[in-house]
């Protein structure tokens, strides 16, 4: 009997449910959504309150400005969401690892990942241990919640699943596929306040076309990511001091 394949699907947790699908119902990931490639599923981190006001959050311990998301009720709600153990847990968090275009691959690879997204200072480290979730981040700033960012990876993922882009972009000429930034874009008309489009993206000659896109990746990369550059495959680590 042939293995049940199932779609994609993030589960996000959040106080503000009515957030989502925001963004992700339009454009390539909405209507990716919309024909059953993926399935978003938001979940109110309230609805695991106990108390008579529903209460999610509470003072930080030792004392500090604003709140912090209680341990107990998002430990309640993450195991009411998610009964397998394979799936990635993961929490937006400012403190996380950054983001990049290799975990969004892994990510869209597997069965898609539960979510949290944080509020107020922040949720209780008891819950980030005892329910092992990965943090991750979109950037060195602060947003003022997770949801935006979960919005972020979701994106990212969707549009690598099988069948969102279609043939026309196979997503290996993008940027930080290769461990490049993108080489320049250009279309109609042929010429924009007085700028021509590069002579040789005219000429028809594959090859020539190919070798001015990957030496303008490269440049673009060089000048604006050295980071990105010092990083890629078979390149030399620079000298450290602490080298023979
Ligand atoms: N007090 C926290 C700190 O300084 O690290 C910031 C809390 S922030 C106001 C509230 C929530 O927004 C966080 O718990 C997290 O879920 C989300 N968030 C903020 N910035 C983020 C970022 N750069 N990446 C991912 N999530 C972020």
């Amino acid at each position: 009997m042939a293995a049940e394949t199932k779609n994609w699907r993030a589960t996000v947790l959040t106080l503000f449910p009515e957030m989502f699908p925001g963004p992700l119902g339009v454009s390539l990931a909405g209507k990716a959504l919309a024909s059953g490639l993926w399935v978003l599923e938001a979940r109110d981190i309230r609805d695991s309150a106990t108390d008579r006001h529903r209460s999610v959050d509470d003072t930080p311990a030792g004392g500090g400005p604003g709140m912090v998301l209680r341990a107990d009720v998002l430990a309640a709600a993450i195991d009411v969401a998610d009964t397998s153990s394979d799936r990635p847990r993961l929490l937006m968090s400012p403190r996380g690892r950054p983001l990049t275009q290799s975990r969004v691959a892994e990510l869209a690879a597997g069965a898609g990942p539960l979510i949290v997204c944080g509020r107020f200072e922040g949720i209780d480290q008891r819950v980030i241990e005892a329910r092992r979730l990965e943090e991750v981040s979109i950037g060195d700033y602060v947003l003022s919640g997770g949801e935006i960012a979960a919005m972020t990876l979701i994106d990212a993922c969707v549009r690598l699943l099988p069948g969102v882009m279609g043939k026309l972009a196979s997503g290996t000429d993008e940027s930080f596929s290769q461990g490049l930034l993108e080489y320049p874009q250009y279309t109609r008309p042929q010429e924009f306040e007085g700028q021509p489009i590069p002579e040789i993206l005219l000429s028809g000659d594959h090859a020539r076309v190919a070798a001015w896109r990957q030496a303008e990746a490269e440049a673009l990369t060089r000048a604006r990511r050295p980071d990105l550059w010092a990083a890629r495959p078979g390149q030399k680590r620079p000298k450290s001091p602490t080298d023979g």
